[in-house]
């Protein structure tokens, strides 16, 4: 049978020498500088998000390099390594939100968005280049790897002054996030963006989404050093057929949102807070007496869903803190089952991967991202990565479904300047 293939991540040196190569042979002339911005992958905490709750995404060492120039005028052209040669160009001025159409919205979004404010006004046109290795709609935020490393390149060049400490960099997350929400119209609530930002090597970040905290006080950074611990995370996208376009994250957005106003709160953290200052043992009987409120079997599954997850957020940071991996698994396992089960966003691939993984001893395993196809991730044994995403492939081809690709992670840096 086929042999799984591991996408290796862009180191620096390659990185900075494909968009620079590229940047040259498209705009005829050497870039002010080269940055990147990660990927991530979130360990737990889905859908959580847009109801103010808790998630914890580590920074992939997968990047996104951009190499761009400031331009004189209101002129945005891009290129990426993945346009065939294809050179995008817009003028940002009297741009409207939607405007742009294809992968250049995201770019083009960020300076957008940033025109948009009172701090913004400077900013003008650029040329850039593009060069990954996120996989593209593999779940891992290919897409804010591309709008954070604009962001980032974009304050630096224009001296917005925001990129160098973590609470400047909440504004940039703003921009990467109004970048795709308005102008690539891909809803997303600020995790992907947050994550690529804010996100440290060796940490896991743990991002509380309730908008009430300061930009501060919403991050924690918590150790997640694998190889201490004898531990590896396997990322395997499945490469399962996917959109997260096709109304199904709006849809459970709004019914969570119902959900919440229907209960007379304004966001299901309010609930998932009560319930998880009870006793672990009290804790299904207050999420029953919760939702037997609501109507729709739907909804009661839903918003189950959240109460429970938001939940298994903080035990999961207090069971790895404390070593317990046994338990850190079978909060992955309880993770999956609930958006399999309650939240249904779940495909057969993303399903499949996640038992075989189990099946051939992983603590733990777990679709990981917004769902509908997209990536798994599993904690095992070192040296267990490769052998288990190898049974999945197998699988996979036994099944006739696309060959997935696999990835060996790590915790790493935040998007940063390289050159
Ligand atoms: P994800 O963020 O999970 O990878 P999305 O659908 O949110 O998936 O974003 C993928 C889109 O982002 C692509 O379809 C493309 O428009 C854009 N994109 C991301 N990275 C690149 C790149 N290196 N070159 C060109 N477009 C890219
Ligand atoms: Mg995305």
């Amino acid at each position: 049978m086929a042999q799984i293939e591991f996408i290796d991540a862009l180191g620096v040196d390659d990185g900075v020498r494909q968009v620079t190569e590229l940047f040259r042979e498209a705009f005829g002339e050497e870039p002010a500088g080269v940055w990147d911005a990660p990927g991530r992958v979130n360990l737990i905490g889905e859908h959580t998000d847009y109801n103010n709750g808790l998630c914890l995404p580590i920074a992939l060492p997968h990047r996104t390099f951009i190499a761009l120039k400031p331009r004189e005028d209101t002129k945005v052209r891009v290129i990426s390594t993945l346009s065939d040669g294809k050179v995008s160009e817009v003028d940002l001025d009297g741009l409207q939100a939607g405007d742009v159409e294809g992968w250049a919205a995201y770019p083009v979004g960020v300076a957008w968005a940033m025109r948009n404010t009172n701090f913004g006004t400077g900013v003008r046109g650029f040329d850039a280049a593009f060069a990954s290795s996120v996989p593209l709609g593999g779940g891992l935020s290919s897409s804010a790897a591309m709008t954070c490393s604009t962001a980032l390149a974009l304050d630096d060049v224009y001296d917005l002054g925001f990129g160098s400490t973590d609470e400047g960099r909440v504004t940039l997350v703003r921009m990467a996030m109004s970048a795709e929400n308005d102008m690539a119209g891909a809803a997303t609530g600020g995790l992907d963006q947050s994550a690529s930002l804010r996100c440290q090597e060796g940490m896991a970040l743990l991002l509380d989404c309730d908008p009430k905290l300061s930009a501060v006080d919403s991050v924690s950074q918590h150790d997640f050093d694998l190889s201490k611990r004898g531990l590896e995370l396997l990322v395997l996208d499945t490469q399962a057929p996917h959109s997260l376009n096709d109304g199904q994250y709006e849809s459970r957005r709004r019914l969570c949102e119902e959900s919440a106003a229907a209960l007379g709160v304004d966001s299901l953290r309010v609930l998932a807070d009560d319930v998880n200052a009870r006793p672990e043992q009290e804790r299904a009987d207050a999420i029953a007496e919760i939702i037997a409120k609501l109507d729709s079997e739907e909804a009661k599954k839903r918003v189950r869903h959240v109460l429970t997850e938001i939940g298994r957020v903080t035990d999961f940071v207090e069971a790895f803190r404390n070593g317990d991996i046994a338990r850190s698994g079978e909060l992955f396992n309880a993770s999956h089952d609930s958006l399999r089960d309650d939240y249904e966003v779940t495909v057969p691939q993303l399903d499949v991967a996640v038992d075989v993984a189990r099946t051939e001893g992983a603590y733990g395993a777990r679709m990981t991202g917004g769902g509908f196809g997209g990536s798994i991730i599993a904690l095992v044994d070192e040296g267990k990565a490769e052998p288990i995403a190898q049974k999945i492939a197998d699988e996979f081809d036994k099944r006739g479904w696309n060959a997935p690709r696999a990835l060996a992670v790590v915790a790493s840096q935040p998007a940063e300047r390289v050159q």
